[in-house]
């Protein structure tokens, strides 16, 4: 009997929320939704998250929408919560611009922190961060491009170690950490990084996760390349698979320069290429671990359909998947509630470094506000 993901029950998606949260809810989308209010309110909020005053307004908004707080203590509350419901945590420490060594450091906190709440929690089952979180970007960017001195190299391979040094304390600990994608002209020095170490700590137990968008013409022929080349070298492989937040971007910049655009000309290409990917990564689901990273309710459906298709069990410990806080919770407790792997992906940290990040996640994934109706209608339905 195949499983459908039931979407347009409001007892099945919001079993978490109190009725003053989706009230709440229905009001931020009601802005998000408004083109208007949306294009004023997002300069002002980056200014108010600026000044201490409005600070408290805020925590009573956004934050309980699509933050987990600002403390760990928060954070976990909330994780502990979802848990309750099937649903599973992991924790993305929110900061923005790394380029100081106090910030790097406090992330390289977090992530070993968070490694440590992973071992004693059983709600949250991975830890991921962004690399360019304790590199800056500057440094993979010029790595990436060939254009880094002598000085620059060896300044890189100083951060290779500590992040060596992270891993070696996941695999200790058989925690899977996974490091986010980025822009493809800072992706190499990431990607190179991160295939050393796949090989060196993978042998058993998928410590690394690495992230490929498939919005990018490459990367279904490198995911290919990337299994068959775990295979051959007798390690696990770990994957997230996501679309892509960087879109526009990408093709502003290669029109610039001059370059072909190496992200996918339609929608269509993207959604097949990252289709694919998901039938991979279940049929090498004995090797690889994969996160489908996605708002997408078919592509979800595709992962069920397979998964059944194949007899594999729907919590297979090497099949997850993740939405992100606040956004398409119905997707997310639908496959809860099928006995998925869901989990969501939930942003802390204070006010000041969170708004700007979440600014810039939500620029980055305007396509989540194309759910934005479906969400209207859903919560208006729940608070009926
Ligand atoms: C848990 C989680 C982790 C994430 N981690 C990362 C990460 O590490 N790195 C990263 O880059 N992103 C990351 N993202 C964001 C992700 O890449 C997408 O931007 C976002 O999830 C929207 O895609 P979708 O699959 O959810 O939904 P959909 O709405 O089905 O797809 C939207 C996406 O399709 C693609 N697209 C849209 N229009 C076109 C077009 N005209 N031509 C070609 N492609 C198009 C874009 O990638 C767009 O973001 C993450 C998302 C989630 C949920």
């Amino acid at each position: 009997m195949p499983s459908s993901l039931i979407l347009d029950d409001p007892a099945v998606a919001y079993p978490a929320r109190s009725k003053g949260e989706l009230r709440l809810a229905y009001r931020l989308y009601r802005v998000v939704t408004n083109r208007l209010l949306y294009k004023i309110g997002m300069p002002l909020l980056m200014l108010a998250s600026r000044i201490p005053l409005f600070h408290p307004l805020i925590r009573a908004t956004l934050f309980r929408i699509f933050i987990g707080g600002e403390t760990v203590a928060e954070v976990l509350k909330v994780s502990e919560r979802l848990y309750q419901h099937g649903v599973y945590s992991i924790l993305d420490f929110a900061v923005e611009r790394a380029e100081s060594p106090e910030t790097q450091q406090k992330v390289l906190q977090a992530v070993y922190e968070n490694i440590d709440r992973a071992v004693e929690r059983d709600e949250i089952p991975l830890v991921v961060f962004k690399l360019t979180g304790i590199t800056g970007v500057e440094l993979p960017e010029r790595i990436s491009l060939g254009t880094a001195t002598e000085a620059e190299k060896q300044r890189w391979q100083g951060y290779e170690e500590k992040v060596r040094e992270v891993f070696e304390y996941a695999r200790q600990r058989r925690i899977t950490v996974c490091i986010d994608a980025e822009e493809s002209w800072i992706q190499p020095a990431i990607d190179a990084l991160v295939h050393r170490l796949t090989w060196e700590m993978n042998k058993d137990f998928p410590v690394v996760m690495q992230t490929i968008q498939l919005y990018r013409t490459d990367r279904l022929e490198y995911y290919q390349w990337y299994i068959d080349e775990c295979r051959l070298r007798g390690v696990y492989g770990a994957m997230k698979l996501v679309r892509g937040a960087y879109l526009e971007k990408e093709r502003r910049r290669a029109a610039e320069k001059g370059y072909p655009s190496p992200v996918h000309k339609t929608k269509a290409a993207t959604d097949r290429d990252f289709n694919r990917a998901v039938l991979l990564s279940i049929a090498h689901a004995d090797r690889i671990r994969s996160i489908i990273a996605t708002h997408n309710v078919q592509s979800c459906q595709l992962a069920v359909d397979e998964l059944q298709q194949r007899d594999l069990p729907m919590n297979h410990s090497n099949i997850w998947f993740s939405q992100l806080y606040g956004i398409r919770d119905n997707l997310t407790f639908a496959l809860a509630r099928i006995g998925a792997n869901a989990t969501k992906y939930i942003p802390y940290g204070p006010v000041k470094e969170v708004i700007p990040y979440l600014l810039r996640r939500m620029s980055e994934n305007a396509d989540a506000l194309n759910y934005a109706p479906e969400e209207l209608r859903l919560l208006k339905k729940a608070l009926s």
